[in-house]
């Protein structure tokens, strides 16, 4: 089999490669080791359609945020998708507002849109169960059904000639002229297919595909860290505590954006998700019941009417980090390989938040990558 243009990993970013792709290109293949889209990290995140608020600036992830946001919501329209345009308030419980006022400012230098920073008086008309001094709204911020969002993106692409292949593993890949890629059905058959261009958009395992190709992914920063992340759901009859997400001030230098209230496309309102690295890069999606005194304790700093009784687990989730624990946020990479000998080789590495909201722009500079 022969294509000119092969794509790892059918999450919500090698999706939106596809759909993308399919608009420009022929002979397409998408290629997934499960059964079904979006069964790793775009399945198992927060849903949220992030403003670009908190990245450092000229950063891909500030740009491409800023971008998705907009884009998102456009093909949510086009298409259908459900979504909650709800807002969302960073909210801060102390009388100082020198963090909150440069995070503010921060955001609008990232052309982050309709940033306002509200009083305690302002606050209380939007939300009546938070104990905060003041907040920055954001109107832009929403939830979006994911699963809608990958199903829409694989009908495009399949409709526009994409051959979509489930239960498929990559596991070896040697470049001659082009690129020879060996895969493994779920029976254990194993045979070949070629293609000129390589996509590896394959999430927790993109660092593991680099290295094949032949790259040294720890010269080159690719090696990736595993940091887990719990949710634990409100009972339902907290489903009217709050209107909007609700996020605390992240600590400065912090891997996570502090535990935060999120509501879902259910109706249904979440606490989290924390940021606990994993000693090894195995996909442990295991819950840990002991974690819920401390999600409490940290929401209860800022929301009120609610006890540790409504906090039951929900489920985890799994960033795929560049940066080591305590070191600071990195980009994401999305590269042409030219530089290292693969002119016909896009790896895209570390895709975590907000790589749902950015799905849609990280497609186009692959295009233009291409
Ligand atoms: C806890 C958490 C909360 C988050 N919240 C948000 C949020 O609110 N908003 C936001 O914008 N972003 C959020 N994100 C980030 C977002 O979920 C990810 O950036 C996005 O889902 C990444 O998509 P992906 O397609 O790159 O990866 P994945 O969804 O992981 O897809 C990669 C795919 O590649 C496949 N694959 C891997 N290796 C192979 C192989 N050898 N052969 C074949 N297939 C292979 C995998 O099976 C997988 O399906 C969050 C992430 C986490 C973990």
């Amino acid at each position: 089999m022969k294509y000119n243009f092969v794509i790892i990993g059918a999450g919500v970013v090698g999706l939106a490669i596809a759909a993308e792709l399919s608009k420009h290109f022929k002979d397409i293949l998408l290629i997934e080791k499960w059964g079904h889209f979006g069964e790793e990290t775009s399945s198992r995140n927060s849903e949220v359609i992030h403003a670009g608020i908190y990245y450092p600036k000229d950063s891909l992830k500030a740009k491409l945020c800023v971008a998705g946001n907009q884009s998102i919501y456009e093909y949510c329209d086009k298409y259908s998708i459900p979504y909650n345009n709800c807002g969302k308030l960073i909210v801060n419980t102390s009388k100082d507002n020198e963090r909150l006022e440069s995070i503010f400012n921060n955001a609008n230098e990232l052309g982050a849109r309709d940033l306002k920073i509200l009083n305690k008086n302002e606050i209380q008309k939007l939300e009546n169960n938070l104990k905060v001094e003041s907040a920055i709204l954001s109107p832009s911020t929403g939830i979006i059904d994911s699963h809608s969002l990958m199903q829409t993106l694989e009908a495009e692409a399949i409709n526009n000639g994409v051959d979509v292949v489930y239960s498929h593993e990559v596991i070896n890949l040697d470049n001659i002229t082009n690129w020879k890629i060996t895969v493994k059905d779920d029976e254990g058959s194993e045979f070949e297919i070629e293609t000129e261009y390589l996509i590896n958009s394959a999430g927790l395992h993109s660092d593991k595909i680099a290295k094949m190709t032949g790259l040294d992914i720890d010269d080159l920063g690719y090696r990736l860290q595993y940091a887990k992340g719990h949710y634990f759901k409100l009972n339902p009859s907290k489903n009217t505590l709050v209107n909007r997400l609700i996020y605390p001030i992240p600590n400065k230098n912090t891997t996570g954006l502090g535990i935060h209230v999120t509501l879902d496309m259910g109706g249904g309102v979440k606490l989290g998700p924390d940021v606990r690295y994993l000693d090894s890069n195995t996909l442990d999606y295991s819950f840990d019941d002991e974690l819920k005194e401390k999600f409490f304790d940290s929401v209860f700093t800022y929301m009120s009417n609610f006890t540790i009784e409504d906090l039951n687990p929900d489920y985890v989730g799994i960033r795929p980090k560049i940066q080591k624990q305590g070191e600071a946020q990195k980009d994401f990479v999305i590269k042409n390989e030219s530089d290292n000998g693969f002119p016909n080789l896009i790896n895209l590495i570390g895709i975590e938040s907000p790589g749902l909201t950015c799905s849609l722009e990280i497609a186009k500079l692959v295009k233009n990558l291409i």
